[in-house]
């Protein structure tokens, strides 16, 4: 079975090897997920959960009950007032996109306190032209850059203190960059500064990627909002699709109206049969978020001894579940990308090569052979092809899944 898999025994014994180093770390993994397991279950409980919110509507989909206290629960796992849980959210940029849409204005400025935001958002904001981008309606932006993988605590006040600011924009996950991503305590030590010269600015967190990694949410540190992606953490590698925005009912409330119409808002919006799917996966996302860091871990250690240079190192502290390996050149890297296609669930046979992808501005190799289209949840890799060459590596349904993965792809490496 190894050999038809691609994978020598060579390769396992190494890893197996490797994996004996990492029980303590694993342990501290196995911890977290205790923690959102327990708070799952208990919103779980505080919402009675019943057969009856797996019911489905069709059409405008008033009335929603299972939709309705869906929202109610990851309001509640997510330290929120509120939640718009919703499969019309496209992915998470969309929702992105209608949150920062719902809360600013011709004439307003958005600030981002994380550098460049992620490469979909380009066009969105306005930083790569669009007519339809947030500029095109008069929305201006600026940016304040990281200072060595952290806030630049003193820089974001000193702009706050000369210039009215409507919303900031926190990115925690690195995207396609090479920055170290944000713990929750750096968002919280942020919070603070912004607060400490202005109470008014709205302040939201690009989540994707985060949740369920840490036990304490942004909401909890201060945030005033939160987004992300179903088909990342939350989703649990289950639900079908869709996104959530989560935090102050006012701004939940805005986000509705700009997601359907100003007057009809959250009361419409069909389920199509989703809702249990997305209650399971919100059910096993702690223990999938788990299953995706102990692959990470594995990676980070595997692909250090290689030689390769890893970020986040093996016993780092982690706020998302991305793993970078930077293997400086393109070859290593596209092998080791379809290395991991090769070891996936779906379309096993298929050979990713770079593409132009719609939103990325360089080439990107993707492997995504997955249950779900774009997925990354499951086990996923993907790259664009600039130097240095970095494959950004998340996801794993299950630990063992996602050990056969790492295996086949360092496989094509040593070949
Ligand atoms: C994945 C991601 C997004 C949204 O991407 P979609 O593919 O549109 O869901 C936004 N920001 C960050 C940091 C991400 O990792």
């Amino acid at each position: 079975m190894l050999d038809e898999l691609g994978i020598s025994t060579e390769t396992l014994e190494f890893i197996d090897k490797e994996e004996e180093s990492l029980s303590e770390v694993f342990r501290e993994i196995d911890k977290n997920c205790k923690m959102n397991s327990l708070k799952v279950l208990s919103a779980f409980h505080k919402y009675n959960v019943s057969e009856g919110f797996f019911n489905s509507t069709t059409g405008y989909g008033y009335n929603d009950f299972g939709r309705d206290n869906i929202e109610k629960i990851f309001a509640e796992v997510l330290d929120g007032e509120d939640a718009l849980v919703r499969s019309q959210f496209i992915s998470g940029t969309h929702a992105l996109t209608v949150a920062l849409f719902a809360y600013l204005r011709p004439g307003d400025t958005m600030l981002s306190i994380t550098g460049l935001p992620y490469d979909t958002l380009h066009e969105v904001i306005g930083i790569v032209p669009n007519n339809s981008s947030l500029a095109s309606f008069g929305v201006k932006y600026d940016q304040v850059d990281l200072i060595d993988d952290d806030f630049d605590y003193e820089g974001i006040k000193e702009y706050l203190k000369n210039n009215k600011v409507k919303l900031i924009e926190i990115q925690r996950s690195k995207g396609y960059s090479t920055r170290k991503s944000l713990t929750i305590d750096k968002v919280e030590k942020a919070i603070k500064a912004i607060r400490e010269v202005d109470s008014e600015v709205i302040i939201m967190v690009d989540n994707c990627y985060c949740e369920f990694v840490e036990s304490k949410t942004p909401l909890i540190v201060g945030a005033d909002i939160m987004v992300g992606s179903l088909i990342k953490n939350l989703g649990g590698g289950i639900a079908p699709n869709g996104a959530y925005i989560a935090g102050k009912k006012e701004l939940v409330d805005l986000a509705g109206e700009r997601l359907t119409c100003p007057g009809e808002g959250r009361e419409v919006g069909p389920t199509l049969g989703i809702n249990k799917s997305i209650l399971q996966g919100l059910f096993f996302a702690p223990s999938v978020v788990c299953s995706a860091m102990k692959t990470a871990i594995l990676t980070s250690k595997v692909l250090e001894d290689m030689g390769y240079n890893v970020e986040p190192k093996y016993n780092d502290c982690r706020a998302d579940i991305v793993q970078n390996i930077i293997f400086g050149n393109e070859e290593d890297l596209v092998k080791y990308v379809q290395g991991i296609q090769a070891a996936s669930p779906i379309d096993s046979n298929s050979l990713p090569m770079p593409w132009d992808m719609p939103g990325y501005e360089d080439k990107v190799i993707m492997a995504a052979g997955a249950f779900t289209q774009g997925s990354s949840i499951e086990l996923s890799a993907d790259g664009p092809i600039r130097a240095p060459y970095i494959a950004y590596q998340q996801g794993g349904l299950t630990y063992e899944y996602g050990r056969l993965g790492v295996a086949r792809a360092i496989e094509n490496l040593r070949k």
